[in-house]
């Protein structure tokens, strides 16, 4: 009885992990042919810099539409990606796309906004990046010192040695270098004191209780590093910030910048634009009593 009820589970386990396998198979399959089918979009999440109330930069980030699939998130399809190699070409393509609107945008007046790329290992470590970064860099125009890539504190980690020799390729052409969800791996900031980054990214795990009564360890969390990321001479980002509450707790904690839909979503190339023209038109000044709003 309890062996055949056993017998059982497992042939649902199976036929799940079955399908599970299929499923796997077919969107490899159809990640293939997304670059070529223009499946792929970027959406565009500024960064607002809390000290003068610019915007300093904006993080690109990945979409995919597919006719089978529908809209498949990033955190789906990117670890796909990754483990097939094709991760590659798509992140060529999101670097050259990244750039080419930047480089529109520039024509339409902005300037001083740094574009953030996310990076996967497989393309640091498996690929020629700095290679394809420069060509993109000429053939868009975009000055390196515009750009800047966003690597989680995992890949770093695994791979110190030949990660820090990579990034100092990339620090000599003047890219700016961030550290991913900082917190979430091992890495301790002495350690992340040998490698040649410029921002660190505090993940929103650690952003999403401050601010609010009785929170004590992830804000005892955010303050040192914050400190510490500076006695670095590192840039410090917050993640998911989605209060007034927390927005203010980073400002009085000197955090350097904030991302997340308090500020906005991401958005399409276009309506980024109009976002970052707007705020030129009218600079927000981010006070620690206030929110953004212009009293
Ligand atoms: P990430 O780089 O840490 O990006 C931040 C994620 O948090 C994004 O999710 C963003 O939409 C989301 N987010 C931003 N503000 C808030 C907020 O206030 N609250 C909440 N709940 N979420 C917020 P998304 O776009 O789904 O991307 C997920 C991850 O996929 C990214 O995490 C990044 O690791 C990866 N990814 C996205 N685009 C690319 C890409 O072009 N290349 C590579 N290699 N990875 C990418
Ligand atoms: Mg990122
Ligand atoms: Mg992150
Ligand atoms: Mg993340």
């Amino acid at each position: 009885q309890a062996k055949a009820a056993g017998r059982r589970t497992f042939l649902r386990y199976a036929d799940a992990m079955d399908g599970d396998i299929r499923r796997r198979a077919t969107l490899i399959a159809a990640l293939r042919k997304v670059v070529e089918r223009g499946e792929l979009r970027l959406v565009y999440q500024p960064q607002l810099v809390l000290a003068d109330g610019r915007i300093g930069a904006v993080e690109a980030l990945l979409r995919w539409n597919s006719p089978e699939h529908g809209d498949v998130p990033p955190s789906q399809f990117i670890p796909l990606a990754e483990e097939s190699g094709l991760i590659v070409s798509i992140g060529e393509w999101v670097l050259r796309e990244a750039c080419n609107t930047l480089a529109d945008w520039r024509r339409d007046g902005i300037d001083n906004v740094l574009m953030s790329v996310n990076v996967s290992a497989v393309q640091l470590l498996r690929s020629d990046l700095a290679q394809t970064v420069q060509q993109v860099l000429r053939e868009t125009g975009v000055p390196a010192n515009q750009l800047e890539l966003e690597l989680t504190e995992s890949v770093l980690m695994a791979n110190a040695e030949h990660a820090t020799e990579r990034l100092q390729t990339f620090r000599r052409l003047g890219v700016s270098i961030a550290v991913d969800d900082f917190g979430t791996g091992y890495s301790s900031l002495a350690y992340l004191r040998r490698l040649p980054i410029t921002t660190l990214k505090i993940d929103k795990a650690f952003i999403d209780d401050l601010g609010r009564p009785g929170d004590s360890e992830d804000a005892a969390i955010t303050t040192t590093v914050i400190a510490m990321a500076h006695s670095l001479g590192l840039r410090v980002v917050a993640e998911g910030v989605e209060t007034a509450e927390q927005q203010r707790f980073l400002l009085q904690h000197g955090c350097d910048m904030v991302q997340g839909y308090l500020l906005s979503g991401p958005l399409n190339s276009l309506d980024c634009l109009r976002f970052l023209q707007d705020w030129q038109n009218t600079p927000q000044v981010v006070s620690a009593s206030a929110r953004l709003d212009p009293a």
